[in-house]
């Protein structure tokens, strides 16, 4: 293996990066004049005036299951025992209208486009993600993996090939194509000596290398999940934006390691392949600034997902189970703060070199988005420039989205696709992830609530 200082950028420099990002955020501390369109509020309903009544009611009564914490932290136990109650079909027949209806686009390319094209005409866009993911003790065989890459060659496929495909993007999860076991050990032997990105980037071309630290088979391993990675990577090139899903910590710097190896060979003259970075983690800021050195010193142009992070409670208990010093910010507060913070690095990078940086802002928080809407005119970004777009998932916070995409600023759903079966764990899982801001959507509710009493009103009007 080779060593190298690639993934190590020099002190002065990240000192450097550093003072840029704590200037923006002390810009941005002080107050501006008011810049933004009032409707950035988020309190009109009219923004529902787009979905019909059956979707109306359809949200209302989800979002109110999802206010009660025991059915949202219970829900993957109560949904395996309804599934073994009402057997497969039962199952799917009470799913489907609800829940899954809310949560995923479909099944099949037929159902999945009825979706994404109602959703065109309301201006959001695509980020298909497929519902494929793994934590350790789940690792499945070299085939699986080979069936995944296959299931994500049609997702880039069915992201570019359609009507409604407009500068789509889609999600991808590593540990879909490489065991998490591996991403594990090389993140264990990168605290030790880091890897050579043109190393990895020769194997994700085919060529045979060696990995000092992995026996054979795991070597053999590695290779085989490279070439996977390089083979959507070489399909989705100039056509969908990949963004790489951030995942544990333990696994984490082995995730970055390989993305970078992706950038540093498909983002030379765009940003086709991004990293997702958590700043509820203590050192989300520094990670941010290394990303962005190496962007400027391997040459190739940055795509970040700026998130908060999902995995905060499972992080939390086993640094206490470990003894380590808890990874995460003491508070939600804190989170905030490292968010704004990394935004500021972000825009003001962007405001720079507006053709090297992108940055998808993933969140349902209003604040944060108000606070990018409000950097981006300081900065003079523009809109529609293309460096800047807003996500949220598909089904939750649509008052964010459609008044974003009203307002003229790129949306992005990220949209899960497959049975009912394929996805429930997905969901589960985004459930229980996200049971902070299900059980916190208390706004949308109120929203859709006055949208349905509008509509009421209107009827007995018409009905007089
Ligand atoms: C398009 C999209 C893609 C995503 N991709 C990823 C991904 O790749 N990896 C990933 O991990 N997540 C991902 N997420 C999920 C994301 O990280 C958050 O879990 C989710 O969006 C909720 O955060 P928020 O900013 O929307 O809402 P908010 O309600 O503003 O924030 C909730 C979040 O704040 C943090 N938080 C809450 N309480 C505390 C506390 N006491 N101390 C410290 N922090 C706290 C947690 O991160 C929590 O999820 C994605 C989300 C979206 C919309």
């Amino acid at each position: 293996m080779m060593l190298c200082s690639n993934l190590r950028p020099s002190l002065p420099h990240l000192f450097s990066m550093r003072l840029l990002g704590t200037a923006a955020t002390r810009t941005a501390a002080v107050k501006q004049p008011e810049l933004l369109p009032a409707s950035l509020t988020f309190e009109d309903p009219s923004a529902f005036r787009v979905k019909s009544l059956g979707e109306l009611l359809r949200a209302l009564g989800v979002f109110r299951l999802c206010s009660f914490p025991v059915l949202v932290n219970n829900c993957g136990k109560m949904m395996t025992g309804a599934r073994i109650l009402l057997g497969r079909r039962g199952f799917s027949l009470l799913l489907r209208p609800t829940v899954y209806a809310q949560f995923v686009a479909g099944e099949n390319e037929k159902e999945i486009s009825q979706s994404m094209g109602k959703m065109s005409l309301l201006g959001l866009r695509p980020m298909l993600a497929v519902p494929i993911e793994e934590d350790l003790g789940e690792s499945t065989g070299e085939k699986r993996y080979d069936d995944n890459m296959e299931a994500m060659l049609e997702c880039v496929r069915m992201s570019h090939s359609n009507a409604w495909s407009k500068d789509p993007m889609m999600q991808l999860k590593i540990t879909a194509l490489l065991s998490p076991e591996l991403c594990v050990k090389l993140t264990t032997l990168l605290a030790c000596q880091p890897f050579d990105l043109s190393h990895l980037v020769r194997a994700l071309d085919g060529t045979m290398i060696t990995f000092p630290g992995l026996e054979e088979k795991e070597a053999v391993h590695f290779l085989c999940g490279l070439r996977r990675l390089n083979k959507i990577a070489e399909a989705s090139v100039n056509k969908v934006r990949v963004l790489v899903d951030a995942e544990y910590t333990y696994m984490n710097p082995a995730l970055t390691l390989i993305t970078m190896a992706l950038m540093k060979k498909f983002n030379k003259d765009g940003a086709w392949i991004w990293n997702t970075y958590q700043c509820y983690l203590k050192e989300s800021r520094s990670l941010l600034l290394e990303a962005l050195h190496l962007s400027q010193t391997e040459g190739f142009c940055l795509g970040v997902k700026l998130v908060r992070g999902a995995y905060m409670d499972k992080e939390r208990k086993l640094a206490e189970k470990e003894g380590r010093v808890d990874p995460i910010h003491p508070s939600w507060e804190e989170t905030n703060k490292s968010y704004n913070g990394c935004l500021d690095v972000m825009l003001e990078a962007i405001s720079q070199k507006p053709d090297r940086y992108r940055i998808i802002v993933a969140t349902h928080n209003e604040e944060s988005v108000r606070r990018a809407a409000e950097r981006m005119e300081e900065l003079g970004i523009d809109k529609d420039g293309g460096s800047v777009c807003f996500g949220q998932l598909l089904g939750m916070c649509d008052h964010v989205s459609l008044t974003l995409a009203k307002e003229g600023y790129p949306v992005y759903k990220s949209v899960p696709y497959g049975s009912v079966d394929d996805t429930l764990p997905y969901l589960v899982r985004r459930a229980q992830e996200n049971r902070t801001v299900l059980q916190g959507i208390r706004k949308e509710r109120d929203l859709l609530r006055q949208e349905l009493r509008y509509r009421m009103r209107l009827r007995g009007q018409k009905l007089t």
